[in-house]
């Protein structure tokens, strides 16, 4: 059996490390925002090539923050993408501000920046691309419209931790830059965890406030805060996973080539575009088929376990009918959400596996 993810694997290879820096954590009675955070959080700014970064919870939570330092609340509009993560959209919700979709491009699956302009109102307050799958959206495109109209810049690189664009690291492009830790991310917590990074000292101060009440001294609220405040324990083996991520971003990109390289001339499957300006760092390996679900159920014969990332675009998702969208609005999106197959991909597949799934891929396309 394949899984789609390994997360086992990747914690018996860090295990010597990872057990003796917890139980320093247990022993210290210090268990929420102490000195792993502190230094986690410079190392991780560091790793973006960012100024700051502030430890938070969640994922979720940092994209909570990040729009409410841009100054995003009721009666404001952002304009993000459909095809991502209920996360993405919820966070803009949480404000009491009204995500607005913009279909996203044919190749790469990220935000179509010929699509943004039209989207723009005298309400529009951000704009937030998401860094699909692991490869950034057209930041230079993006940025230009949004300079251009006045509009923040936030990057939900949930999904992206590493990835860049022209040389440039996602976190170092926008007004802010939000990540997760979600296990399953590339860099992924034993628990949940998320960062907001930003070169923007005003914003870093104001999300450093929220995350912990709002206060800037104790039991002084200046601004009605949250509970959103990272553990030691998440914050110390961060620390340790983030000393192996590069190792681990360059394990994927392997098994990803690789993939695509078997998979060039398939008949089944297109593989990803990955444009040459960009760094993709595969937190997701998905083909294209057009009979996805024949393909995933041959494949599940075969043992090997795939996902779906995502089956339903967020504009039609039941719990956001209230926004008003239909079928057929956005559908570069609504072909994706039909199309897309996520097969395993983790630093810890073998390079054998790969092998037997593409080929399991391509048997499909003789059968079918
Ligand atoms: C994972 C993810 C989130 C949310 O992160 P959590 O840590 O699970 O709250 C938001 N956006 C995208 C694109 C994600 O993949």
């Amino acid at each position: 059996m394949i899984p789609l993810l390994d997360l086992k694997a990747q914690y018996a290879s860090i295990k010597s490390e990872v057990e003796p820096a917890v139980m320093r954590v247990l022993a210290s009675g210090h268990y929420v925002l102490g000195e792993e955070v502190a230094r986690f959080e410079d190392e991780f700014a560091v790793y973006c090539d960012a100024k700051h970064a502030i430890a938070v919870n969640t994922g979720t939570s940092a994209l909570h923050l990040a729009l409410l330092a841009a100054g995003v609340g009721p009666g404001d509009e952002v304009i993000t993408v459909s095809f991502t993560f209920v996360a993405t959209a919820s966070a803009v919700c949480y404000t009491g501000a009204r995500p607005v979709f913009v279909d996203v491009e044919p190749a790469t699956l990220t935000m179509d920046p010929a699509k943004l302009e039209a989207a723009i109102t005298p309400r529009t307050k951000a704009i937030m691309p998401v860094h699909l799958y692991g490869q950034m959206a057209d930041m230079d495109a993006i940025k230009s419209i949004a300079d251009k109209h006045g509009i923040a810049v936030i990057e939900d690189a949930c999904q992206a931790h590493g990835a860049e664009y022209k040389g440039r690291r996602a976190g170092s492009i926008g007004v802010s830059s939000c990540f997760s830790f979600y296990p399953g991310k590339n860099l992924g917590a034993c628990g949940e965890g998320g960062i907001v990074v930003t070169n923007d000292d005003e914003h870093a101060k104001k999300i450093r406030m929220l995350r912990d009440w709002g206060q800037e001294q104790r039991y002084h609220h200046t601004l009605k805060g949250f509970n959103y405040r990272m553990d030691e324990i998440q914050g110390a083996i961060l620390r340790i996973k983030l000393r192996h991520l590069e190792a681990w971003t360059e394990a994927r990109r392997v098994r990803a080539d690789r993939y695509s390289t078997l998979l060039a001339d398939s008949r089944s499957v297109r593989v990803p575009v990955v444009m040459m300006d960009r760094r993709h760092v595969y937190h997701v390996y998905a083909v294209r088929s057009r009979d996805r679900e024949h393909l995933q159920h041959s494949l599940r014969s075969e043992g090997i376990h795939t996902g779906l990332h995502y089956p339903i675009p967020i504009h039609l998702q039941k719990a956001h009918v209230d926004l008003g969208y239909r079928a057929g609005d956005l559908p570069v999106s609504e072909a994706a959400a039909r199309e897309v197959l996520s097969l395993p991909i983790y630093p810890e597949l073998t390079l054998e596996q790969v092998d037997q799934i593409a080929a399991a891929v391509e048997q499909d396309a003789y059968v079918s």
